[in-house]
């Protein structure tokens, strides 16, 4: 029997975890479960990845189960609030997969879907509910579901719903549900704000904290390279289309700062023969889903994300996050990197430092206190990238004037861009990023060929 049994959990809880593999509580799982059980508040400092959702979902089931009251109509017993709808979907899955062999039902609510076929769902209630809260709102108000019979409150990645505005939305939920209850209060950063925000949910809570930021970020080989922003795009591709074909990248994350950046990224990619799809505010819930499920299952190599989107999704087995643009938010950049090196594995990440963004690689370092290695340009990356295919479809739109703005025309005059476009490396380039890796990563000229912790090839040896 696992450790996981120490900790007072119910039987079919436990088989659940046998089911799943869980062998051991991870650290946040072993400092909260007790706490929980026993019916105290929370507040969780720690990022997804770990261990987080099992850690409140699993002790909230065991009440839930010893306790049973039958479902009441439009009402639920544990409410679940998350920023992201891909956030809100993963918690509900996991809390599925964790209820398996229990009579509790867990359902799903989230903006950008037809709301009828969730009022339905609700009609005979639910035993968990997981929501964004604008959706949650919503059913509150067309009085498709009550929140007074909440006995377990979770707010999640609360320092994300205070960067989307939903401070005003979690206000009012507060003041709908009853006082007493157990509330869990989880951020990835704990400033005077969100504590602030915290105590509006939480009475004299058992504080758990794990893993500093900069833990996770030690977890993950970092390499930059020093490149002009207008040549970002092809060393993306050379990278890619050498790293997927040998192997040496199986599945990666492309951060880019926004929306319409993401999208421009796609079509490039694509264009060239790889394989991917972006996820961002902007797309339906049916794209998001798509392309989420098509990079879950390996269809979709790369998925070219924004830093909202990305939040707290977790996909086992991602082997290198590509910082195209450097986040201006340092905290953002271990959010990233922290999507390969879950669950205790190492992971690669390459950032793309232009000119202008040196301040932000600055103070990324001054948080991380790691240093990154260097990841220069391919060899003859001038000729390779002018003979990289342009997408083929007319741009529109706002996208249309972006393009012109930087001195390109449209698709249909890619012969005239060929010759205004010659990529140039940015001169930085040509020293391979100083060579100050604080690493040494063995090879020359500072080239990172082999990762000293684990002795496995260095994926970004040979993605070069
Ligand atoms: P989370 O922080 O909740 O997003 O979890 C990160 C990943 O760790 C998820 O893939 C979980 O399924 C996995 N996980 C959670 N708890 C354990 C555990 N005790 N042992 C192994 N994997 C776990």
């Amino acid at each position: 029997m696992s450790y996981f049994s120490e900790l007072g959990l119910a039987e079919p809880i436990l088989r659940a975890l046998d089911a799943k593999g869980y062998d051991d509580p991870t650290p946040i799982q072993r400092q909260a479960i007790p706490a929980l059980l026993n019916g105290r508040d929370l507040l969780g400092i720690a990022q997804t990845g770990t261990g987080k959702t099992a850690a409140f979902a699993l002790p909230s089931l065991h009440r839930l189960a010893q306790n049973p009251t039958g479902r009441i109509n439009r009402a639920c017993r544990m409410l679940v609030l998350s920023p992201t709808r891909e956030l809100a979907a993963q918690i509900a899955d996991n809390m599925r997969g964790y209820a398996r062999f229990l009579d509790l039902s867990v359902q799903c609510v989230f903006g950008g879907v037809p709301v009828g076929k969730q009022i339905a769902d609700l009609a005979r209630g639910t035993d968990i509910m997981v929501a964004t809260p604008g959706r949650l709102i919503d059913l509150v108000e067309q009085k498709a579901l009550k929140l007074d019979h909440v006995e377990i409150f979770v707010l999640d990645e609360a320092d994300q719903m205070m960067d989307l505005g939903f401070i005003k939305p979690l206000t009012r939920i507060a003041r709908m549900l009853p006082k007493e209850r157990q509330s869990l209060f989880f951020s990835a950063t704990m400033p005077a704000e969100i504590a602030k925000l915290g105590s509006q949910f939480i009475t004299d809570p058992v504080k758990v904290e794990v893993a500093p930021q900069a833990t996770t970020a030690e977890r993950v080989d970092q390499f930059v390279t020093f490149v002009g922003q207008r040549e970002k795009q092809a060393l993306l591709t050379l990278t890619l289309q050498k790293g997927l074909a040998s192997g040496e990248i199986e599945s990666c994350l492309v951060f880019t700062r926004t929306k319409h950046g993401a999208d421009k990224v796609v079509r490039h990619l694509v264009a060239a023969g790889v394989e991917a799809a972006a996820i961002h505010g902007n797309k339906s819930q049916a794209q998001r889903t798509r392309a989420l499920d098509g990079f879950r299952a390996g269809r979709i190599p790369v998925l070219v994300a924004t830093d909202i989107a990305a939040r707290g999704i977790d996909v086992p087995g991602v082997s290198a996050v590509f910082n195209f643009e450097l986040p201006n938010v340092p905290e953002q950049y271990v959010h990233r990197i922290g999507r390969t090196a879950r669950a205790g594995l190492s992971g690669l990440a390459i950032s793309f430092c232009a000119p202008d963004e040196r301040t932000y690689l600055r103070d990324i370092q001054r948080l991380t206190g790691v240093e990154p290695g260097s990841f220069p340009l391919p060899k003859d990356f001038v000729a390779l990238a002018e003979r990289l295919p342009t997408p083929s479809r007319h741009l529109a739109g706002a996208e249309k004037s972006d393009e012109q703005r930087e001195g390109r025309g449209g698709n249909s005059n890619r012969r005239q861009r060929g010759k205004n476009r010659k990529p140039r490396p940015h001169p930085d380039a040509q020293v391979h990023a100083r060579g100050n890796s604080s690493k040494p990563r063995g090879g020359s000229g500072g080239r990172p060929n082999g990762n000293p912790r684990n002795g496995r090839p260095n994926r970004a040896a040979a993605a070069r």
